[in-house]
């Protein structure tokens, strides 16, 4: 099975003509409350591309943790190892403008209370631990050492963008990075493929480089190079799609299915994320996947 380790949060979106400047006030329409956090959304895409899925995060004990958690348990993820905490559940306070740009602030909250302790004391039990960088550096980097001295396959979707951390990198079977992140981590001098092929010195087995609506491009240390188009579809929200991605890739993958099949159906699920709003709301289930992508 897979072990998320990573943020749950509930997303705050308003939708108004632009993003305020600072001092300003912008008039919005109505709020929407839903589930979010990268850990949260990655656990859901996973376990509804059908893997077994537990996670390790932290919520609060307020308003926000029911709505938090309630796409996470309808998708049966194994949520014993999330605490319930002091702190305020995560937070994300997102501003959409017409234009479809956002702004987004994150109130950590319990997330930013998590250490190395809080992680599971035999990863053994799992197969694929899958990681995001919205958690104290310290858990993450803690995570990916256990796991990988365990034998497990380590994902780690190097999302939002920090400083780089040879030591995590080091530990990591598959890195995945936006084209963003991407240049982060390595620089934007040559063309994607060059740089991600130079990353795989760092440690990684492969890289996979999403490239929005111009799909993916992974490159692996066996000297493959896989560069998947986009599933086409007319895109009208992409909140998630990054999430769904490495969430059902990672769950193909720990269900025995080949690289390049398993990111064949990361692209399409993370297309039909693409075509409703919202993040964990708008991610297919499997059976969904399956009927978009058999052509
Ligand atoms: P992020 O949201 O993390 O920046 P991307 O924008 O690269 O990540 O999107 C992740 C994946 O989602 C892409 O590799 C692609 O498979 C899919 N995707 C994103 N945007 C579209 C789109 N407009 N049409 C089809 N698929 C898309």
């Amino acid at each position: 099975g897979v072990l998320v380790v990573g943020s749950i949060n509930a997303d705050l979106t308003v939708t108004a003509p632009h993003i305020p400047a600072p001092g300003e006030t912008v008039l919005g329409r109505e709020l929407r409350v839903g589930p979010g956090g990268k850990g949260a959304n990655q656990a859901v895409a996973a376990a509804r591309a059908g893997a077994r899925v537990s996670l390790v995060g932290a919520v609060g004990q307020d308003s926000f943790q029911a709505n938090a958690l309630r796409l996470l348990q309808a998708a049966g993820v194994n949520l014993s190892g999330v605490q319930v905490r002091p702190e305020a559940t995560g937070v994300a306070l997102i501003t959409v403008s017409a234009g479809g740009e956002n702004a987004i602030t994150v109130a950590s909250g319990a997330n930013a209370a998590l250490t190395p302790d809080d992680l599971p004391a035999d990863l053994s039990l799992w197969t694929h631990l899958l990681l995001q960088q919205e958690l104290p550096p310290d858990i993450t980097l803690a995570a990916a050492q256990r796991a990988h001295a365990a034998g497990l396959h380590v994902t780690l979707n190097a999302a939002p963008s920090r400083e780089r951390t040879p030591a995590l990198l080091a530990c990591t079977t598959h890195l995945i990075v936006n084209e963003h992140e991407l240049a982060a981590l390595a620089g934007e001098d040559k063309d994607v493929a060059e740089v991600a092929r130079a990353l795989l010195t760092a440690g990684p087995h492969a890289v996979t480089v999403t490239l929005g609506a111009q799909g993916s491009l992974t490159v692996t240390a066996d000297g493959e190079t896989h560069r998947l188009a986009a599933f086409p579809v007319t895109a009208l929200d992409t909140t998630g799609a990054g999430d769904t991605f490495c969430g059902v890739l990672v769950a193909r993958l720990a269900q025995g299915e080949a690289l390049r099949s398993a990111l064949h159906w990361a692209g399409v699920a993370a297309a039909l994320t693409c075509t409703r709003p919202g993040a964990q709301a708008a991610m297919p289930d499997w059976a969904e996947v399956q009927q978009a992508g058999a052509s």
